[in-house]
């Protein structure tokens, strides 16, 4: 099962897709997880009828696209790996939030995916992939395509597994927001070592919009 679509950049398991061809180097990126941070948490969401921005995702998006910040939505798709449903499928979806961003005024400059996992169908099969949160790999990946700063860069998720990634990254921050899996998450403490790494907690994506612009400027005053 090998794929032509060229954002399939290892043919099977692993999606890379620039938008842009502007110059990241030395821009810091917001990394946005999809499901539960700015689509609603659905289980395996497959179908484009599924679609729905969580509030505020268009005006997080939107803010960081008039700061001239890349937005990189970074995505676990073990949904993928399992067979629940394919590369298509999750085409459609980016191409419906896609839609539902523009009808905002917003863009997504950058998507990473990772399908692989220890529970998916051959080839997808692989346990602890390097491109899988809590692993960096997706970061690093979008990282050498841009030369963006991950040092400065932040992320928002709502798993501690997303800021996981985050910390081994080099970040600068993470975000975890209460919406899809994050109330949950939030109760329990985080089981990595975040380093030198930021972590806030946010309600909502407006109270993470308000703590960036308070930190765009603190930074800038
Ligand atoms: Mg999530």
């Amino acid at each position: 099962m090998i794929h032509n679509d060229k954002r399939i950049c290892d043919g099977v398991g692993l999606w890379l897709e620039n938008r842009t061809d502007r110059d990241w180097d030395g821009l810091p990126g917001l990394f946005l997880d999809r499901d539960g941070v700015i689509l609603e948490e659905t289980g395996y969401l497959g179908r484009v009828e599924d679609v729905r921005l969580v509030d505020g995702a268009a005006r997080l998006i939107g803010w960081a696209n008039r700061q001239r910040i890349p937005v990189i939505v970074i995505t676990n798709q073990s949904g993928v790996g399992r067979g629940y449903y394919d590369w298509q499928a999750f085409a459609a979806v980016q191409s419906e939030l896609d839609r539902q961003l523009q009808c905002d005024g917003a863009h997504v400059d950058f998507v990473v995916a990772c399908a692989y996992h220890r529970d998916g169908k051959p080839p997808f099969a692989i346990d602890n992939h390097p491109w899988r949160k809590p692993n960096p790999g997706m970061i690093m990946a979008v990282r050498d395509q841009c030369r963006l700063d991950l040092s400065r860069s932040v992320l928002v998720g709502d798993k501690w597994s997303d800021l996981e990634a985050a910390a081994r990254g080099g970040m600068a921050r993470g975000l975890l927001v209460k919406t899809g899996h994050g109330v949950q998450q939030a109760g329990i403490p985080p089981s990595f070592d975040a380093g030198s790494m930021g972590i806030d907690i946010a309600a909502n994506l407006d109270e993470a919009l308000a703590i960036f612009k308070q930190e765009t400027s603190g930074a800038s005053g």
